[in-house]
């Protein structure tokens, strides 16, 4: 089994300085080569004499590029059959990749640039074997295309077997012994992989990757051990709804923040650009946003844990986040020629709202924790969830009506969050087709009053607490009427 600790470290000022001025020396190389990687390819569409627009080169056989990807560095290697890897019957072929190409030429920059000898050559090679899965990535759908680092990205990446760990201190190669704080114990049985240094503004950090082959991986229940299924609903007034009944309510952690970073932006914005007060107060607003993110984190993961151990499979719905946050579509008058109101404005909240709600990455939490306990989850489609009666499936949008769902078939009265949760749960049950699932739901429905996220916040479940009586009685009076008023 493989795991990730992360600790803080503690260099020295001496060895902060040299972190630095290796992320820098790394970043400069990583952006030369992307940007290589970038301009060679424009140069396949090349047409006229030049082969290369910055270069000025002629167009010709010898001259142009040979590779689509690549054009520093060496492009043929030599048939060594004692340094080939994989099957030596095959034919050789002398053509490097667009990253051994790289890899040559940060060979030469290292010699050409004698202040880059400072830099572990493991470290600048890594960063480049980085960047070159970044390109894997994006060229099977898996990311977007690979964008040019700031300093502060480039992390430190230290093959295995380099580095070595003694109690609470590490020994880095050219780096020497630091400090760092042992949060979590490390057991002797576990061998460090591979390791590598981040900067969070003025926090270093140690990722160390352990690995144990005698410990199996985490398995996943079979579909014979699953017993019970739920359904979480997430929206932005509860973050959770759950097919239990239980609620969880949203902290609404950008919200707390959002008064510091604006006074903290707004001093940013007022420094003159280039200026070393410019420069702390961008640190100041990093800051804040370092605090957001970690608050965000700790009530994620702490959820997560939670909605993990709930039932064997947990069902979300399957959401369009990035759909949901487009913008809305301009209102032209064809009159007068003016644009109209399109209401983006209050959508613009709403979008802030879900981005600060980060259902996407609490999904992913709960799936690692999940993992860990060997339950499931899994996507339903969440189509019409808050407008079906989770008793009679009778699908109306006059069944919910803001935060209360009261179904115009069956009478039944719940949450509308609730009710989602529930319909999810079910639906996620038809999916798998496994018949002995029992959806976990509530036996007893509470009193209306009694449901809804917890009122911190005026607009929150005001429309149940409003109206008196029974709701589903409610509802039978106002069928009653009407009829009476159609028959006369
Ligand atoms: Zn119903």
């Amino acid at each position: 089994m493989q795991v990730t600790y992360r600790f803080k470290l503690y260099p020295s000022l001496k060895q902060v300085s040299r972190l630095i001025q290796w992320q820098n020396k790394i970043r400069s190389l990583l952006n030369v080569c992307l940007a290589d990687r970038i301009d060679s390819y424009q140069d396949t569409f090349m047409q006229g004499e030049f082969c290369n627009l910055r270069s000025r080169g002629v167009a010709s056989p010898l001259a142009c590029s040979i590779h689509k990807s690549a054009s520093l560095g060496e492009y043929w290697k030599e048939n060594n059959p004692s340094k080939r890897r994989g099957d030596k019957s095959k034919l050789f072929n002398p053509r490097r990749s667009a990253y051994e190409i790289h890899s040559s030429f940060a060979t030469s920059w290292r010699q050409t640039k004698p202040w880059y000898q400072d830099v572990n050559s493991d470290v600048l090679q890594q960063g480049l074997r980085n960047q070159n899965k970044a390109f894997g990535n994006f060229f099977s759908g898996r990311a977007n295309f690979p964008r040019f680092k700031r300093t502060r990205d480039i992390g430190l990446e230290f093959k295995p077997g380099t580095v070595r760990i003694q109690e609470n201190k590490i020994k880095f190669p050219s780096l020497g012994w630091m400090k760092f704080a042992l949060s979590r114990e490390i057991s002797n049985n576990w061998s460090i992989r591979t390791v590598t240094i981040t900067r969070e503004i003025d926090i270093w950090y140690v990722s160390v990757l352990l690995k144990d082959e005698t410990i199996p991986d985490y398995s996943q229940k079979s579909a014979t051990e699953l017993n019970t299924i739920i359904g979480c609903d997430v929206g932005i007034n509860k973050i959770a709804a759950f097919s239990n009944g239980e609620i969880e309510t949203n902290p609404r952690i950008g919200e707390r923040f959002e008064r510091r970073l604006k006074i903290r932006q707004r001093r940013l914005s007022r420094k003159k650009k280039g200026s070393n007060n410019r420069q702390k107060a961008g640190i100041a607003v990093a800051k804040v946003h370092r605090d957001i993110r970690r608050c965000r984190q700790d009530f994620q993961w702490k959820l997560g844990k939670k909605i993990a151990a709930m039932g064997d499979i947990i069902a979300f719905e399957a959401l369009n986040i990035q759909g949901m946050k487009k913008r809305c579509k301009p209102k032209f008058c064809s009159q007068t020629g003016k644009y109209l109101s399109n209401n983006q404005k209050s959508k613009s909240q709403l979008n802030k709202a879900i981005s600060d709600a980060a259902w996407y990455s609490l999904r992913q939490k709960t799936q690692h924790q999940a993992a860990k306990l060997g339950t499931w989850v899994i996507e339903v489609n969440p189509r019409g969830s808050s407008q079906e009666c989770c008793k009679c499936h009778y699908i109306s949008p006059k069944n919910r009506d803001k935060e209360k769902f009261v179904c115009e078939n069956c009478g039944h009265y719940d949450d509308a969050d609730l009710n989602a949760g529930n319909i999810l749960a079910q639906r996620g049950k038809e999916k798998l087709g496994i018949d002995t699932l029992t959806v976990v739901s509530r036996k007893v429905t509470t009193e209306p009053e009694l449901t809804g996220a917890s009122g911190n916040r005026k607009n929150i479940s005001s429309a149940m607490v409003d109206e008196s009586g029974n709701p589903a009685l409610f509802v039978q009076l106002k069928l009653f009427s009407d009829w009476e008023w159609n028959t006369g």
